[in-house]
């Protein structure tokens, strides 16, 4: 039964992360034609592909092959249920800031037409809330799965993209917006509200 609900969780929640990103690709594709500004276009397409192809290929291997099942860790269930909560919330997080973020919004590093900086909602305390959705999502997948080669693989290819991403992102917006983005720097965290 718990691995019932813990497997459909992970799935709808999958789901839903898809369908919200494809609304938003949608948005992107029709206004990408205008001449914009992308940061190392190449290595970024590659990251992203890097992040999607290591997610569906844990994914396969967890749910529809028993190659992986050795590296389940056991854990008491009421804990796994745990992941339900973390999963649901990580969705509607990762809804809200791409609500958000709206047209200012793009897969890659890039400077949209008319690109707005975003301070407030979600963007108030932290300067990244979308790569924390993804972080709580790896978390919530901690509990779902319980294990160890899918957490290992989505948590190093996660890192990766982050620890590439994210000091050029910074540099770019500063860039952009100057004084406005040095100030919105020094009074949010990155990725946990006061902590880090
Ligand atoms: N790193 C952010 C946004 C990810 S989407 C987050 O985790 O929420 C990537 C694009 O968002 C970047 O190309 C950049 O142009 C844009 N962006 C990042 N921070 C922004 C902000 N505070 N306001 C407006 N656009 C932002």
């Amino acid at each position: 039964m718990i691995e019932i609900i813990c497997i459909s969780t992970y799935f709808v929640v999958f789901l839903a992360w898809g369908f919200i990103r494809s609304q938003y690709q949608k948005q992107y594709a029709l206004s990408h034609q205008t001449k914009s500004l992308e940061k190392q276009p190449k290595r970024e397409a590659l990251l992203v592909k890097l992040v999607g192809f290591s997610v569906g290929i844990s994914t396969l291997l967890w749910a529809f092959t028993p190659f992986i099942a050795f590296a389940y860790v056991a854990i008491p269930d009421l804990v796994r249920l745990l992941g339900v909560p973390i999963s649901i919330f990580s969705t509607w997080y990762f809804y809200e800031v791409h609500r958000q973020l709206g047209k200012n919004w793009s897969p890659v590093l890039e400077i949209r037409p008319q690109h707005e900086l975003v301070v407030s909602g979600l963007y108030k305390y932290v300067r990244h809330p979308m790569y924390t959705a993804i972080i709580v999502w790896w978390l919530g997948n901690v509990f779902l799965t319980a294990n160890y080669v899918l957490l290992g693989v989505q948590f190093f290819t996660i890192f990766i993209m982050l620890v590439i991403r994210v000091p050029d992102e910074e540099k770019m917006m500063q860039e952009q917006f100057g004084q406005q983005y040095l100030e919105y720097s020094h009074r949010t965290k990155r990725f946990i509200p006061f902590i880090f």
